[in-house]
């Protein structure tokens, strides 16, 4: 809701919520369970997957390329290459990794 609150819903009633709001008779309020929703405050309706991610941007995290989440000083290190137990020991033998 632009409001700032959120209502949670289970995934039938958010259908019915859906195709009233898809309706271009949409009508000005809808009722879902014991509230009446002014139509024209939902921000959308989303998955609870989606509000997560909300929350965490919101928290000031970020999510990088590799999906991971990281604080907002963090620095990712998600795609740096990940060597073999064979280079690493190629490296504890000769201070660098092995270019193949
Ligand atoms: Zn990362």
């Amino acid at each position: 809701m632009r409001s700032g609150v959120n209502i949670w819903l289970e995934k039938e009633r958010c259908e019915n919520l859906m195709l009233a709001l898809e309706n271009p008779n949409c009508p000005k309020f809808v009722r879902v369970d014991d509230q009446m929703i002014n139509t024209a405050d939902v921000s959308g309706i989303f998955t609870a997957n989606t509000m997560e991610d909300m929350t965490l941007r919101k928290n000031g995290k970020w999510q990088c390329d590799a999906g991971s989440w990281h604080g907002r000083q963090d620095k990712c290190e998600c795609t740096k290459s990940v060597y073999t137990e064979a280079q690493e020991e190629h490296f504890r033998n000769y201070g660098y990794y092995p270019t193949s």
